[in-house]
């Protein structure tokens, strides 16, 4: 734990789910921790969840007293990559969360509902495909239809499953591989964690180096691997995931991650 001195880092970045909350409800001493660690850091929530516009989930994690003002999620990362790549128009196997943010962007999203004439000269530029728990059969059909005549393939976030009060459901990882399987194509981006692509945002968004900024999730093969692959230092706290399994702190290959027992723990760095 002694590697890391707290007093060093001007930024912190949290995962949200496991993290802070739990199905919603805030993780016993998050709203406590934020508030101190707020008077000295910038804060920053950054999920891989692209089903809420991130204003909706600082709204929900503020009704939860947990006061944080800047969310990033892999739907602002899709918008963002978009822009950079000049893609004007998409079709989403995705929900309002990430369909608005693009919209906002000035991306025209093509529905389902429009009946995309699979023509050439009338595909959408890319298929953006992330969780979606209104997906139906013809959805499916046509973003693999549009990837076959040439849509690029663009992949939210690579969670295989989602966590909720039944217990693990399918995640954007899921809608991925079946569209991989139907086009036999992968995405040419997934564009969330690990991908360091939005840490080098979250980065350049604050004005900070990655050695003055610190990850906590709880999921190393997303929230933590992503950091180091940013190298920004990180850390993994023992709630959420990290819970289930029986070395939270350590994955394949990889170094062993220090782990904090509660988010309390981190005021004594
Ligand atoms: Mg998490």
């Amino acid at each position: 734990m002694s590697v890391i001195n707290l007093s060093d880092i001007k930024l912190i970045i949290f995962d949200a789910d496991g993290v802070l909350v739990e199905d919603g409800t805030a993780i016993p001493g998050a709203p406590e921790v934020i508030n101190q660690l707020r008077k000295e850091k910038e804060i920053v929530v950054f999920s891989n969840n692209s089903t809420r516009h991130p204003n909706a989930v600082r709204d929900r994690l503020i009704a939860q007293n947990i006061n944080i003002d800047q969310v990033i999620t892999s739907s602002v990362l899709a918008a963002d990559f978009c822009k950079k790549e000049e893609i004007q128009t998409v079709f989403v196997l995705g929900e309002h969360g990430l369909v608005d943010i693009l919209e906002e962007n000035d991306i025209r999203v093509k529905t389902w509902s429009e009946k995309i004439t699979i023509d050439e000269k009338d595909l959408p530029d890319a298929v953006i495909v992330g969780m979606d728990r209104t997906a139906t059969y013809d959805k499916f059909a046509l973003a693999s239809q549009c990837i076959l005549r040439g849509s690029r393939f663009i992949a939210t976030n690579p969670d295989k499953s989602f966590p909720t009060p039944r217990g693990l459901e399918p995640g954007a990882g899921s809608m991925i591989a079946a569209i991989a399987a139907a086009t036999e194509t992968d995405p040419e981006i997934i564009l969330g964690k690990p991908n360091p692509l939005g840490y080098e945002l979250i980065l350049k968004k604050f004005g900070v180096n990655s050695d003055e900024a610190l990850m906590i999730g709880d999921r190393y093969e997303t929230d933590i691997l992503g950091a180091i692959r940013a190298k920004i230092p990180a850390l993994i706290v023992n709630t959420g995931v990290a819970q289930t399994r029986d070395n939270p702190g350590k994955f394949l290959e990889h170094p062993k991650v220090p782990v904090i027992e509660t988010l309390a723990s981190l005021l004594d760095l």
